[in-house]
Order: C-alpha cells, then sequence, then structure tokens
C-alpha cells in the first residue's frame, strides 16, 4: 500500500494506493483536530472493531485499504463466533429472509415436528415473544418484501464487496467457484416455492431449474430421491471459511493491525471519538465499529438504540474425508442445511433453533442432520465432529448498518443472520465509507438501528 498524505483546508486528505490489487482510493474527511501527534509526527488516530468474526476482519481490510490504523477487540481470537462453523456459502442469491409469508402455513408442523429443522427451546419463548412477534410481522407480505429488497440491494453488491480480498492470491486459495445446488424431494415443495423463486428472479438472482436427471447428472452420488432443484448462477463456497479469515488477519497484521483477545465490556460515544472500557480500562479511540455479531445488542443500547437482536442457533456435523462425494455445495430445501465440501471434510450445516445463548447442543437437531444427510448422500459414514453457533438475527432478516445514534463515530455493523460470510466485504466497504465521510453505495435507511 502506497500512501501520500496532504493537510489541505483543515482536513487531512490521504490517497492511497494498493499496489497489488491496483486499487486507487483518494479518502478524506477527517478533520485535522481530531489527529494526535506522536514523537512530534501527525498519526492516524486508532480505530476499534469489536469482533473479530467475517463482518470486523472484512470491516479491518476496508479500513485499513483507506489507511486507518485499526485495533480488533476479540476475546476468542480470528475466525470464532457464527463464523467458524458456517456452510461457506457465497448465497448472494438468498434474498429471500426466513421471514416470510410460508411461515403462517410451516410454523405449526415445523414446531411440533420431530423432523423438522426449524425449532423453538419452549423455555425460552417468555424472552422469545417480543422477537417472535415482530418476526411474525416481518413475516407479512409487504413487509416480507421490503425485507428481501433491502437484502437483495446489499447481495447485489456482495460480489464487488468481496473484489479487493480476493484480489490477493494467499485469500483467493480459500474460493471454490462451484454454483450452488439447491433441492428439493418432492414437487409439492417445489411449487410451493414457486412464489419466493418469482421473487427471487424479480430482484435479479439468475437461476437454472433442473429435473431429477440434471441433479444426478451434475452430482451422481446424491441418492435419486430429489425431483426438482435450482442452480444458483455465479455463487461459490470457501473451503474453509475460518482459514480464510485467519490468511486474511495474517495478511492485515503484516500491515500493522493489531489484536487484543480482550473482551470489550462498554463503549461510550462522545463528539469526537468512542470510550471503550476494555478489561476495566477507558480507551478512547476515533470510532468504533461494533461487529460483535449476535452479541451486539448491549453495545447498541449503550450507544441510545433499542435493538431487538437474538440469535437463531445453527448446527454443523462434519464427515471427515467425504468431501469428493459431491463437488459443490448441494442444499436441501425442506431439510433447512447444506452439505458443503470443505478441506476437512464434508461439513453438513444448517437448522434454525431458536433458544437463546444457551450452549446446550440439541441432540435432535444433530442427529437429524446425520439421518438426513446420509438419506441424501447414502455412502456418507459417521461424522466425527459437531458445533453450534449463534446467528446474529433481527426479527426482519435485514442486519443493522449505520452509525449509533448517540455518536456518529460509532458504527453498526452486525445481525448478518444467515449471510454475514456473503456479505463481508460490502459489510466493511459501508463501514469504511462512513469513517471517511464518502457516499456508502446505496441508500442505508433500510439498514438504520432506529427502523424497529
Ligand atoms: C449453521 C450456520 C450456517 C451458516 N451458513 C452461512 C453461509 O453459508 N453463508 C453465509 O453467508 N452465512 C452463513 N451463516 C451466517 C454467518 O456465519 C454469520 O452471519 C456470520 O458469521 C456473522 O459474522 P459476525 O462477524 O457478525 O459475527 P461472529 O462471527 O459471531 O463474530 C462476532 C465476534 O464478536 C466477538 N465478541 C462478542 N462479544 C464481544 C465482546 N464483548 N468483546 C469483544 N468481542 C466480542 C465474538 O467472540 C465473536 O468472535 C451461517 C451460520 C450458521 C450458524
Amino acid at each position: 500500500m502506497v500512501c501520500l498524505v496532504a493537510d489541505v483546508s483543515g482536513r487531512r486528505w490521504t490517497i492511497s494506493w494498493n499496489l497489488s490489487a491496483g486499487v486507487f482510493h483518494a479518502l478524506s474527511a477527517v478533520p485535522r483536530a481530531t489527529w494526535h501527534a506522536a514523537d512530534g509526527a501527525s498519526v492516524m488516530p486508532e480505530i476499534a472493531i469489536v469482533g473479530a468474526g467475517f463482518i470486523g476482519l472484512a470491516s479491518a481490510a476496508a479500513l485499513m485499504r483507506d489507511g486507518h490504523r485499526v485495533v480488533l477487540f476479540d476475546p476468542s481470537g480470528v475466525g470464532q463466533g457464527a463464523s467458524f462453523g458456517n456452510a461457506g456459502t457465497f448465497a448472494h442469491y438468498a434474498c429471500i429472509p426466513v421471514n416470510n409469508p410460508s411461515v403462517f402455513r410451516d410454523l405449526p408442523r415445523f414446531l411440533l415436528s420431530n423432523q423438522s429443522p426449524f425449532r423453538l427451546r419452549w423455555g425460552y419463548l417468555p424472552q422469545l415473544a417480543p422477537w417472535l412477534t415482530r418476526f411474525l410481522i416481518s413475516s407479512l407480505p409487504r413487509r416480507y418484501e421490503a425485507s428481501a429488497a433491502a437484502l437483495a440491494a446489499l447481495l447485489g453488491r456482495a460480489q464487488d464487496g468481496y473484489a479487493p480480498l480476493l484480489a490477493q492470491p494467499e485469500l483467493a486459495r480459500f474460493v471454490r467457484p462451484r454454483e450452488c445446488l439447491y433441492l428439493y424431494s418432492n414437487a409439492a415443495s417445489f411449487d410451493a416455492a414457486q412464489a419466493a423463486l418469482g421473487l427471487r428472479s424479480k430482484l435479479g438472482v439468475a437461476f437454472d431449474v433442473l429435473a431429477g436427471n440434471d441433479i444426478r447428472a451434475l452430482e451422481p452420488s446424491l441418492a435419486p430421491i430429489f425431483e426438482r432443484g435450482v442452480l444458483f448462477k455465479d455463487s461459490w463456497h470457501f473451503s474453509d471459511p475460518q482459514g480464510f479469515l485467519q490468511a486474511l488477519y495474517e495478511r492485515l497484521a503484516a500491515q500493522g493491525l493489531k489484536l487484543e483477545r480482550s473482551s470489550v465490556s462498554a463503549v461510550q460515544p462522545s463528539a469526537d471519538g468512542a470510550t471503550l472500557t476494555v478489561d476495566g480500562v477507558a480507551r478512547r479511540f476515533s470510532h468504533a465499529v461494533i461487529a460483535t455479531g449476535a452479541r451486539s445488542a448491549q453495545f447498541a443500547r449503550q450507544c441510545g438504540d433499542a435493538v431487538p437482536l437474538d440469535t437463531e442457533r445453527g448446527y454443523h456435523v462434519r464427515y471427515p474425508g467425504a468431501q469428493q462425494l459431491i463437488s459443490r455445495p448441494v442444499g436441501w430445501a425442506e431439510r433447512g442445511f447444506y452439505m458443503t465440501p470443505m478441506s476437512d471434510g464434508l461439513r453438513v450445516a444448517g437448522t434454525v433453533e431458536l433458544g437463546g445463548f444457551n450452549e446446550t447442543r440439541n441432540r435432535a437437531l444433530l442427529d437429524l442432520l446425520t439421518f438426513a444427510s446420509k438419506r441424501a448422500l447414502p455412502t456418507l459414514a459417521t461424522p466425527d465432529n459437531h458445533w453450534l453457533g449463534f446467528r446474529p438475527s433481527l426479527p426482519d432478516g435485514v442486519p443493522v448498518l449505520g452509525r449509533s445514534s448517540a455518536g456518529a463515530r460509532v458504527i453498526y455493523a452486525f445481525g448478518h443472520q444467515h449471510l454475514g460470510l456473503t456479505l463481508a466485504g460490502i459489510s466493511g466497504r459501508i463501514v469504511a465509507d462512513l469513517v471517511a465521510g464518502r457516499a456508502p453505495p446505496l441508500e442505508l435507511a433500510p439498514y438504520a438501528a432506529t427502523r424497529f
């Protein structure tokens, strides 16, 4: 990265050129008063990012492309949280949120059936009730269409958001450019999905519809139980999501990114920055980015915003050595999971459990993933490992991206539900635009924390 810095009209202008990516940036809007001197020389003020998952790291990358100094805080280190065990799919086609009108038809069956990939921990219902009420309201046709449009607007820019990251060979090596196949085991489910597929088309998602024979020609190891399928154009997946984040971290660390394995307990915005409480010590930064996934509501509250964030728990099981059975991510619509070939085996990831942050794993859902994946791929043996992750979910299925109400220098980037990997690049770019005072690539009103 080559940077030219000049003070003009009371502002510091930075022009940076990323030589390897050939990306050219012109940056500004940082008043000189916010800079401070160290050993007599001007230095960039530090920006704190809380959370080192997909969103925190992509934000760090975008801010550092602008020449900022960045400190990441995360007690768990890099790429843990929900970012660790997801299905790895770049799902730019997934603009249909879980809150959609089919909920009213399917929810009773989902909640009562032991075959359902959608579960509720009944003991959590009293705490969940306000979220669930908003979720149901957000599933009404007009509301859901607004959520789908907001997601589609971000998803349509998701690939551009990744471009500066994937221009680096050491990061691009984690990308597998095989389009995702989404399957239906009976015609009735495929028919029921027509309205959602129609809305996807309307919102610009490109796909081919496949018959059973086409599916078997693409993926011969699959059992012949799938009647219809959809192949989403230009999608891809990561062979190792956490490995990608570790490689990104190492690249950024070599350029000066600092990681502190500490928990942040408070964020206090002010007119010229933000004060973070880290291990009981108050520390000042020029800006703070809240990227703590499902744990972000407490910080939003401290910064003046009541955000109804909860979690959709999800699981994965891993079959070591079985990644050769399929060549691409394969989703099973009725069963609510993906099977993704990864570098360390076949990962079967998905399901939704509404049950808060309890660490206890739902054996029935893990068994369901195992049973159903073996139905789809009969030669699978036994999983050697399982994982539980906490998706950060707002009841309308749309993330929060924007400034806090109590201070413009606290930036929110959380609530990416099933799409945090996919939306990481564009979210990081939006964070950097807000810090720089540039216009973001799209109108941010639908993503505001104040929309609730
Ligand atoms: C089963 C499953 C499958 C999925 N599949 C996909 C997929 O195929 N494609 C896709 O796009 N998305 C997928 N997702 C969703 C995706 O994983 C999430 O949206 C994404 O990981 C969220 O990233 P994040 O950085 O916001 O949060 P996280 O990855 O959860 O990171 C938040 C970080 O904040 C840290 N933190 C929390 N509190 C504090 C604190 N007080 N101080 C400091 N740090 C703190 C945590 O330690 C954590 O590391 C899936 C999720 C699940 C569960």
